[in-house]
């Protein structure tokens, strides 16, 4: 493909030199355009539309009648910095040269050295590097691109832990923008903590150069961003390595995990609760149950189990509705929590029946001291819907370990405890 270099040359002998040059190299794939003054050189490289300027090189003399030394370079440079542009200049005005390759020129020649083999060199080399430049800075927009694109969050360290790149997704995550956490140290940028101990997440960028392998986060960790807002992470560190297999660095990609935590803790949540109350259920109950008797046996301690069927309770959905047979259920929930200690478990087993376990209990006279606490408060009105429902129950109680050893047995028995209680005329309790 052709390429064009413009000459900006007053001086018509150099510029017929370098023409003949060109002209005599053979090379087809070189052009020039010769133009005499700077502002002419300009408006020949800002030129637009059908004529546009395609001018893929400059060679220019410093010294023209419409601009003087270091200036000249300074104006073509502003103007296009992307052309390159190797200067001429006579051997008194070399430091000017030198000054100009300083600010961004390729290269500079003596004008009383022109050797056509040290020209023609200079500009294909100086044709080359621009156009793998140019190759170089549109893979790396590329790449940028596309990691600006993905989904996932990517940072990237050097082999010194410093940030040397964030993708739009880190810095949204992060609340550091690119140039902002470009050369800071990573945990400046990245805070990383386990959710339960609130310590700082193991490094896993550090540990990945360390031992170059791929390394991940404990699944329970959460970044800290900026402005200390908090969200769930799972990430992945690899090495960087360079064309020897030298590790130079790390990458991180991470996503944030906050909603899919979240649905997660509410599913195990649903699976363990009962919908109505929000108390916990049967199947809570039997790891609490096997919790509590542990800890009884290891402090030589008793515990309690009572079961409690509402009375007549399919008298209420009769006469008040089975809404408000719901909101009753709620507020003995309630009652039944205010009547027993944060360590102790109260749960629903389904319609009517529910399950207080009191952990710890010193005599078997504590269950009984609870269970008269229970059908007092149980007893007194319940405002529901502009009503009020008039409630009693009847508990039946079994303890650990004398009425039973396992949580089965103990909730079998606490229940015919129960039955013993309607039998007597409910709205009591009784031991097994
Ligand atoms: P008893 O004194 O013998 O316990 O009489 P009871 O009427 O309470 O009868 P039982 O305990 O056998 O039945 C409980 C009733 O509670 C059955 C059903 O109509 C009602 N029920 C069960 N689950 C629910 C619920 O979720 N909401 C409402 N409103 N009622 C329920
Ligand atoms: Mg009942």
């Amino acid at each position: 493909m052709l390429k064009t270099i413009l000459l900006i040359q007053e001086d018509t002998l150099c510029a017929r030199a370098v023409q003949e040059v060109l002209l005599g190299s053979g090379d087809l794939t070189l052009g020039i355009e010769w133009v005499r003054g700077c502002s002419e050189g300009l408006e020949r490289l800002n030129r637009t539309g059908k004529q546009k300027s395609c001018i893929d090189a400059v060679l220019v003399d410093l010294f023209l009648p419409d601009s003087q030394g270091i200036e000249t370079f300074e104006r073509l440079y502003k103007e296009l910095p992307d052309t390159p542009i190797l200067v001429l200049c006579g051997p008194e005005e070399e430091h000017i040269a030198k000054l100009a390759v300083q600010l961004g020129a390729q290269d500079y020649l003596l004008k009383n050295r022109l050797d056509s083999d040290v020209l023609l060199k200079a500009l294909r080399t100086m044709i080359e590097r621009a156009a793998n430049a140019e190759a170089l800075f549109e893979e790396k927009e590329r790449a940028q691109f596309t990691l600006d694109s993905i989904g996932d969050a990517v940072i990237s360290i050097d082999a010194g832990g410093l940030v040397t790149y964030i993708n739009a997704v880190a810095e949204r995550l992060t609340g550091w923008s690119r140039k902002e956490a470009a050369g800071r140290r990573l945990a400046d940028v990245l805070r990383i903590i386990n959710v339960d101990t609130r310590e700082t997440a193991s490094d896993s960028m550090g540990l990945a150069i360390c031992e170059n392998r791929t390394v991940s986060l404990a699944p329970n960790s959460v970044l800290v961003r900026r402005d200390g807002a908090e969200a769930g992470i799972e990430d992945s560190s690899a090495p960087i390595h360079d064309r020897r297999g030298q590790v130079t660095g790390a990458v991180m990609v991470f996503r944030d995990v906050t909603a899919a935590r979240a649905l997660s803790l509410k599913m195990s949540h649903f699976a363990q609760h009962d919908g109505l109350t929000d108390l916990p259920n049967r199947i809570l109950l039997k790891d609490r149950l096997i919790q509590a008797m542990a800890m009884a046996q290891r402090h030589g301690k008793k515990l309690a189990v009572l079961y409690l069927d509402i009375d007549r309770f399919k008298h209420v959905n009769d006469t008040a509705g089975h809404t408000a047979g719901d909101r009753l259920l709620q507020s003995i929930s309630k009652r039944l929590l205010d009547c027993v200690r944060s360590s102790d478990t109260v749960t629903r087993q389904g319609g009517d029946e529910f399950v207080i376990l009191l952990s710890e209990v010193a005599h078997a006279q504590d269950a009984a001291v609870t269970a008269e606490k229970i059908l007092a408060t149980l007893s007194e009105p319940h405002s529901i819907d502009k009503l009020e429902l008039f409630v009693s129950a009847s508990i039946g109680i079994a303890t650990y370990p004398g009425d039973g050893t396992t949580g089965e047995s103990l909730l079998k028995n606490a229940d015919a405890a129960m039955y013993q209680a309607k039998d007597c005329g409910r709205n009591n309790y009784q031991f097994f």
